[in-house]
């Protein structure tokens, strides 16, 4: 089979040849039909996150079959359909595990990063992090709900109850939860990159009532925000833009450094969050949910070795909607 495999930080990933894996105790063998392309991967690759296994395969939006199964695996069965989320393993006994933040564990498996993930053609997890994929949704568009809709989803859970909604950076994620957030009666109010117009078109197509520059002045005082593009300095534009009381979720798993603030901009107990992975209950309960809006996901299909041409076109912010790899395209 084929993967595509990061041997070293800031390098390319390298297309090889490997033996099918097997699925051990606990674990599914899957062959992958499809994998998402997410901003974790790039902060894998480039080295923001600084604790992989290598050489690792990325991937951690991943929709396949499931091709075997090891000893004890219940709740799957040969042919299902099945979806494998970042959180890969967590230990089950330390106080996070044991108090219902299972995406706090302090020894936790990710896949893609210690786990070997989605960019290849087959690959093993273990059976009680993986999901049944709810039909409506081909593999392909199904892919991106796997990050980009479980942590999006999170997300807007810890944004509260807010009537008009910021949403800086408007990629994978920001698409779906602009979708949940109107099914909702939510106002959506993207922010992009200055000046970028696909970026407002995409979100005004997607059900955003203004889209406009992350400089810019919405029309309305925002009741909550969340920011989803790495890029710390927009915390305090997000903040002046968030009324009292409001909270601003921080949704990417690594940003740039936020800068230096006034405290009158976070006075009038507004609140900062950032929000860390997904627990299976999160996945349950989303994934329950994206068929009755229902969700749809925009997504550009690429094949599994132009897996470093699409972590370039996420990088320089060129995708409108997710990048999904395609074994066998
Ligand atoms: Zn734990
Ligand atoms: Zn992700």
């Amino acid at each position: 089979m084929k993967a595509m495999v990061l041997e070293k930080q800031g390098e390319l990933l390298r297309l090889v040849e490997r033996q099918v894996p097997v699925a051990g105790p606990g674990q599914i063998l899957v062959e992958v039909t499809a994998c998402g392309v997410c901003r974790t991967d790039l902060h894998v690759v480039d080295g923001d996150l600084t604790e992989p296994k290598l050489p690792v395969v990325p991937g951690h939006e991943i929709i396949g079959r499931v091709r075997a199964l090891g000893e004890g695996v219940t709740g799957f069965a040969l042919g299902d359909r099945v979806g494998v989320p970042w959180l890969g393993a967590t230990c089950g006994s330390c106080w996070f595990c044991r108090n219902g933040q299972e995406n706090l564990c302090d020894h936790p498996g990710f896949t893609g990063y210690q786990i070997d993930g989605g960019y290849q053609d087959f690959t093993v997890a273990d059976a009680r992090y993986c999901f049944h994929v709810p039909p409506g949704l081909s593999d392909v568009e199904a892919a991106p709900l796997m990050c980009a809709g479980l942590i999006g989803y999170r997300s807007l859970r810890f944004a509260g109850h807010a009537e008009r909604l910021g949403i800086y950076g408007f990629g994978a994620a920001a698409h779906i939860v602009a979708q949940i957030a109107r099914h909702r009666g939510q106002q959506v109010y993207a922010f992009t990159r200055p000046g970028d117009r696909a970026a407002q078109e995409f979100a005004l197509t997607q059900g955003c009532a203004w889209a406009g520059g992350s400089g810019d002045t919405p029309p309305v005082h925002l009741d909550a925000a969340i920011v989803f593009a790495p890029v710390g300095a927009l915390v305090p534009l997000a903040l002046r833009a968030t009324r009292k009381g409001g909270t601003v979720v921080l949704g990417g798993i690594h940003m740039s450094d936020i800068p230096p603030m006034p405290y009158e901009i976070l006075w009038g107990e507004r609140v900062v969050r950032s929000v860390a992975n997904l627990t299976r209950d999160d996945a349950r309960e989303f994934l329950a949910l994206a068929p009755r809006i229902p969700v749809r996901t925009t997504v550009v299909e690429m094949g599994l070795s132009e897996a470093n041409e699409a972590l370039a076109r996420l990088r320089s912010g060129e995708l409108t909607g997710a990048a999904v790899l395609v074994p066998g395209r």
